[in-house]
């Protein structure tokens, strides 16, 4: 019988960081004090009317342009009926069947061309975020087993994008490359902090199984808001693990909503899934559709760059695909780019932005790229030391290579060495004799003296041919 293949599908919800909040003007604010940023609007006090930030609706069609949606000529909101604490006016404004942004590509780079994935972009549509609930007492902050619950709605309001993927997806390291490309297009766009961590970047995967060759899809389960890129990916294998275990006992896999629990491992229910029927929606009476002009969709545009994904692509040809990776998706590869078109060396390039730049918590749009060049072209005429502490002011304005490079020459002069080391081996005969009678490792005593002596700005390479050619005579 054929092997399992998984089917993912990511519902994703990005907060924009735009000053004030989708349909009031009270100012977002992450870590603010519970409570501070509410006003009639968010609270739904009876009468007070939406108005709805232009700003957030530029970002989303830069984002539905960056994804290679299509942008509605109209757009409506809609009221997405529900009752909970975490949403006053008991519905949530959401655009619902005529969204912003529909039909897009979004290119996920494999380790060479013939595993590069193109993921459907279903749609990218605009929202309002609930407030947000706190769960206190009992089961480590989940709702069950709590005693009581608080409500913080300085979150309620604020705009959000949702961006919903075909079931294109084939695996969970496939998912977790393609969250982490897509924050890093809405964090390059400017529009988001997209941190999981904070919760600004929100990712819901849609899992189930079949056999390979099978047409059509199985029930699928979706598994709520994992909190890094690690835990989408460990949650999305645990959760084919339990569909595939479920269908070769005999069973059927359940529709339903679950939650991973990356510390035990445990995916667990949440509830079982309710028909978008539930919700009732309806078009939002309060407000005008969405009718972008084309001067406004023009400026986007002009906001969107060359994608993570292509980067990786063009990068992948001389770096290799982890090298590449690693690079775009720390946002690296611009100064990397910069740097290698001011004359460096591909891979010593690659490895002092993404490593040691890094390391020392250089921020790459601080670094002038035509210096870091020629300290790079150095790199080997300069002590080790030398060179790493330039590298931690490549940042700083007015930097210049030049002046590292002169500070910090490596000594090469071979009269000056051989003088010497002359003196180190005439002041310990008992080791040049020890060498000279078979204890090769010693050469290491003779080149560290010679490096002590010349405060560590020796040429390791000349000092060692030196101290072998005079060991040795
Ligand atoms: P629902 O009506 O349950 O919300 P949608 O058709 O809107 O389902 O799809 C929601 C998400 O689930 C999308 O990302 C979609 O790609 C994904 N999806 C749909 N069907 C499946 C399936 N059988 N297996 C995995 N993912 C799926
Ligand atoms: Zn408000
Ligand atoms: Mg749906």
């Amino acid at each position: 019988m054929n092997s399992w293949e998984p089917v993912i599908g990511l519902e994703i919800h990005v907060q924009l960081k735009t000053r004030t909040k989708m349909f009031c003007r009270c100012e977002l604010g992450w870590a603010e004090e519970e409570n501070t940023r509410t006003c009639p609007v968010c609270l739904a006090h009876p009468g007070a009317l939406p108005v709805p930030n232009r700003r957030a609706i530029e970002w989303t069609i830069r984002i539905g342009l960056a994804l290679g949606c299509t942008i509605a000529d109209r757009a409506i909101f809609a009221r997405k009926n529900y009752f909970y604490p975490d949403l006053p006016k008991g519905y949530q404004i959401s655009q619902f069947d005529m969204p912003s942004c529909v039909d897009g590509t979004f290119l996920v780079p494999g380790a060479d061309a013939g595993s590069d994935r193109e993921i459907a972009i279903v749609r990218a549509h605009l929202e309002e975020d609930a407030a947000k609930t706190i769960h206190v007492g009992g089961a480590g902050g989940r709702i069950h087993g709590a005693e009581r619950s608080l409500v913080d709605f300085n979150r309620g309001g604020t705009p959000l994008v949702e961006i919903v993927t075909g079931p294109d997806i084939r695996s969970a390291d496939e998912a977790r490359r393609f969250l982490q490309l897509l924050r890093q297009t809405v964090v390059e766009l400017g529009v988001s902090d997209a941190e999981l961590e904070k919760g600004s970047l929100r990712c819901d995967a849609n899992v189930s199984v079949r056999r390979v060759g099978e047409t059509g899809f199985r029930t699928k389960a979706e598994l709520k808001n994992m909190n890094s890129f690690k835990f989408v990916a460990d949650g999305i294998d645990a959760e084919i693990a339990r569909q595939i275990e479920i269908y070769e006992s005999g069973g059927e896999v359940r529709q339903e909503t679950l939650h991973y629990d990356p510390t035990s491992g445990r995916i667990t229910p949440l509830r079982s899934k309710e028909d978008s029927d539930d919700y009732r929606y309806f078009p939002e009476p309060d407000m005008v559709p969405v009718e972008p002009d084309a001067a406004m969709v023009a400026a986007q545009r002009a906001e969107v760059g060359e994608s993570p994904g292509a980067r990786i692509v063009r990068l992948r040809e001389t770096l290799g695909f982890d090298t590449a990776s690693g690079l775009v998706t720390s946002g690296r590869d611009r100064l990397y780019d910069r740097v290698v078109a001011a004359g460096a060396d591909a891979r010593a390039a690659a490895n002092v932005v993404m490593n040691q730049l890094a390391q020392a918590g250089v921020a790459p749009d601080e670094v002038d790229p035509v210096e870091l060049a020629k300290l790079i072209e150095a790199r080997d005429r300069m002590p080790r030391e030398a060179l790493l502490e330039a590298l931690a002011r490549a940042g700083d304005p007015g930097f210049r290579a030049d002046d590292a490079i002169a500070g910090s020459a490596l000594v090469d002069d071979t009269a000056a060495l051989g003088a010497i080391i002359d003196a180190i081996i005439a002041a310990n005969p008992g080791q040049v004799a020890a060498f000279r009678g078979g204890k090769e490792g010693l050469l290491g005593f003779f080149v560290g003296q010679v490096m002590k002596e010349t405060g560590g700005k020796a040429s390791p390479k000349v000092v060692n041919e030196l101290v072998r050619a005079r060991l040795a005579g």
